[in-house]
């Protein structure tokens, strides 16, 4: 599909890309099933299109962090079994219950919370129950998980919730080799025997990120969980570029030159003059800044690629523009396109080019991506 007429600045995502990323980590996850993570708008991929080539990859479940994104695939059609497992006291369990979503539990608290919402509704609500193996981040961590695991017998017993899922996350899956890795793992298997001791076998163990399901396959267990390679990028850039783990990345970022126009030599550019032309030349302004999510920080060093060649960004990016520096003998004119982000081919920048260049990760590239650039899926 073309972006739409007059549009500045367009992001176009590839499906495609999507769906046969999904495949091949189900493919290399041989014995468990696949959770597309498609929070924060599907990484800036678009949530609902996103979500849907992830389940025509053979993606079984979704998930999100708030309970808001789940509602969201719900009102689009999304049927697909979904988990949501970050939210405040108050949060509105009723409605998980009745969209029919898996909501995790990370405390007696919430316990109580969405039992209550069960007994309310007549229902049991599915949940799957989240310790903390080291994380120390969402989880019950310690004592804490015996606690709750504790407290899951009675509202197991009543019929108010159903505990399908035991899960964790990794605080250095991107690091195979480092202990935490494997003190995690045996923790998770610890964890999940204490609740088996108290009559609860959850049908689902999962613990795997993207970069486990790629790295790590004593981590798989019943489903893993990737998001980045999804969307076609490394979660170990060290490792492997995401050809190396048949990986294809989804998006591009693209722009179209607003203004294109002869500077002399000695002319500074851009708020604060941080850029100074070394000679006459010619200066092509970029519509796109830090409201639309290319980094600050990208001041006089961020990677793009006009008529072929990979130059930087000269001087400050500013809230909605930048300029570059197309050099004395550009032809080009005003409408010209600028690959802002690509699949690298060509000399493209990739949002990890991106990310080495201003100290970041490729995660935090696309989901900075704003609302405000036109989404076009092809
Ligand atoms: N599981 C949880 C709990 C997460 O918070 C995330 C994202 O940060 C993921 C899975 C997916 O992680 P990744 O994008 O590294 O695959």
């Amino acid at each position: 599909a073309a972006p739409p007429e007059g549009v500045s600045a367009w992001v176009s995502v590839d499906l495609d890309a999507i769906r046969d990323n999904v495949r091949e980590l189900d493919r290399r996850a041989t014995n468990a099933e696949v959770m597309a993570v498609v929070k924060a708008d599907a990484y800036g991929h678009g949530l609902v299109p996103a979500a849907r080539a992830a389940v025509a990859g053979g993606a079984t479940w979704l998930g999100v962090a708030q309970l808001t994104e789940a509602l969201e695939l719900r009102r689009a059609g999304v049927t697909t079994r979904a988990l949501t497992w970050l939210y405040p006291p108050g949060a509105d369990f009723g409605a998980a219950i009745d969209a029919d979503l898996d909501v995790s539990v990370s405390a007696p608290w919430a316990l109580d919370e969405v039992v209550a919402a069960a007994r309310d509704r007549g229902r049991t609500a599915r949940i799957h129950a989240k310790v903390d193996t080291g994380l120390a981040r969402n989880g019950a961590l310690g004592t804490g998980w015996t606690d709750l695991v504790a407290a899951l017998g009675p509202a197991v017993a009543e019929g108010a919730v159903e505990v399908v899922g035991v899960w964790s996350h990794f605080a250095l899956a991107d690091a195979p080799q480092h202990p935490t890795v494997l003190a995690q793992r045996e923790r998770f298997v610890e964890a999940t025997a204490e609740l088996e001791r108290a009559g609860i076998r959850p049908q689902l163990r999962h613990l795997a990120n993207s970069a486990a399901t790629l790295t790590n396959p004593d981590a798989h267990f019943d489903l893993v969980r990737p998001g980045l390679a999804v969307y076609g990028l490394s979660p170990v850039p060290d490792l492997g570029a995401p050809e190396a783990f048949g990986l294809r990345e989804a998006m591009r970022l693209t722009a179209r030159l607003a203004l294109v126009k002869d500077a002399p030599a000695g002319q500074g550019v851009s708020y604060g003059h941080e850029y100074t032309t070394p000679r006459d030349t010619v200066l092509g302004l970029v519509p796109l800044g830090y409201a639309d999510g290319i980094p600050r920080h990208a001041s006089s060093v961020g990677p793009v690629q006009i008529g072929g060649e990979r130059l930087t960004i000269a001087g400050r990016v500013c809230m909605d523009q930048f300029v570059v520096d197309l050099g004395p003998s550009y032809a080009g004119r005003a409408g010209d396109e600028v690959v802002v982000l690509g699949r690298g081919g060509d000399g493209e920048p990739t949002a990890q080019d991106w990310a080495a260049t201003v100290g970041t990760i490729n995660y935090e590239i696309v989901t900075r991506i704003s609302n405000r650039l036109p989404r076009v899926f092809v």
